[in-house]
């Protein structure tokens, strides 16, 4: 029998960005976990269909909200739709980013505007829109997915990197605004995992050696190895735990 203190059966739980990798394989962790789960993205269709094979597969109810979460308006009136036609949402894991690679003097302006509106401006504004909910009821639980480049980085990713340096203040500082009114706020730092988003790292033989080199584990992450950390943040195990970010990296952003 599971602890009651990892009971999360009945929330009502939003993870954006879910229409596949990282986002999904959270939403899947959180529906086999007895939440009633929204997913999120900005196409339809594909949102649609991934959500009937996720339903059909953890025999629950999963949901749908098609909003771009860099969008204000779009989100106030996506997470009040949620809200209305699903229920009051207990967790929110911001999980929508996106990645650009390329030297800093390379790096334009307006992919500058479009990394930060996508991994933290995003977290801002559906955070902002979740809590409004959260804090008047007096409990709810946000995870923002930070990254290992949280914490260091690369030559190429520093645009990427300040977004997710950033993202990691953002949640401390929302643990510190919200945490009074019963939220808890924290993140978690994936390390190298294979998705779409790394696909290109992933086919570079190469940077692939290197990465299962530099992780004590010796091998990429898979996005399942992301799903206990953020069942136990979004649990009432956690609710002394706020403003904290756990690395799920098989160990590498504490090795030299
Ligand atoms: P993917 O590129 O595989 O998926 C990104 C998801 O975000 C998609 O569902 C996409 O949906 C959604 N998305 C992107 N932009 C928007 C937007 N403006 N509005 C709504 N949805 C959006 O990425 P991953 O699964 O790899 O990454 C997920 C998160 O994890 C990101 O924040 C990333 O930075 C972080 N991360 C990933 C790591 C990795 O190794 N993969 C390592 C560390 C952190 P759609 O295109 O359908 O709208």
């Amino acid at each position: 029998m599971s602890h009651p203190l990892f009971d999360i059966s009945g929330s009502t739980a939003l993870v954006t960005g879910s229409s596949r990798g990282i986002g999904l394989a959270l939403a899947r962790g959180l529906a086999q976990a007895g939440c009633r789960v929204v997913l999120n993205g900005r196409d339809g269709d594909r949102l649609a269909k991934t959500a009937a094979e996720l339903a059909a597969e953890v025999s629950g109810e999963v949901h749908t909200a098609v909003f771009d979460v860099t969008d204000g308006p779009s989100v106030a009136a996506g997470i009040a739709d949620v809200e209305q036609r699903v229920g009051p949402l207990d967790i929110l894991v911001n999980n929508a980013g996106m990645q650009l690679r390329a030297p800093l003097l390379e790096f334009t302006d307006s992919d500058w505007h479009r990394i930060l509106n996508t991994n933290l401006t995003s977290a801002f504004l559906v955070g902002r829109e979740a809590a409004r909910g959260m804090t008047e009821r007096g409990h709810g639980k946000i995870v923002n997915i930070c990254s290992l480049q949280s914490e260091v980085v690369r030559p190429g990713i520093a645009p990427y990197a300040a977004t997710k340096g950033a993202l990691k203040m953002l949640t401390k500082g929302m643990c510190a605004d919200w945490g009074p009114h019963g939220v808890q706020v924290n993140g978690l730092g994936p390390g190298y995992i294979e998705t779409e988003l790394t696909q290109p790292l992933v086919q570079d033989e190469e940077f692939s050696a290197w990465v299962r080199r530099r992780t004590p584990a010796g091998r990429w992450g898979r996005t399942e190895d992301l799903v206990g950390g953020v069942l136990f943040l979004a649990s009432p195990a956690a609710d002394f735990v706020s403003g904290q970010v756990l690395y799920v990296d098989g160990g590498m952003t504490s090795v030299l």
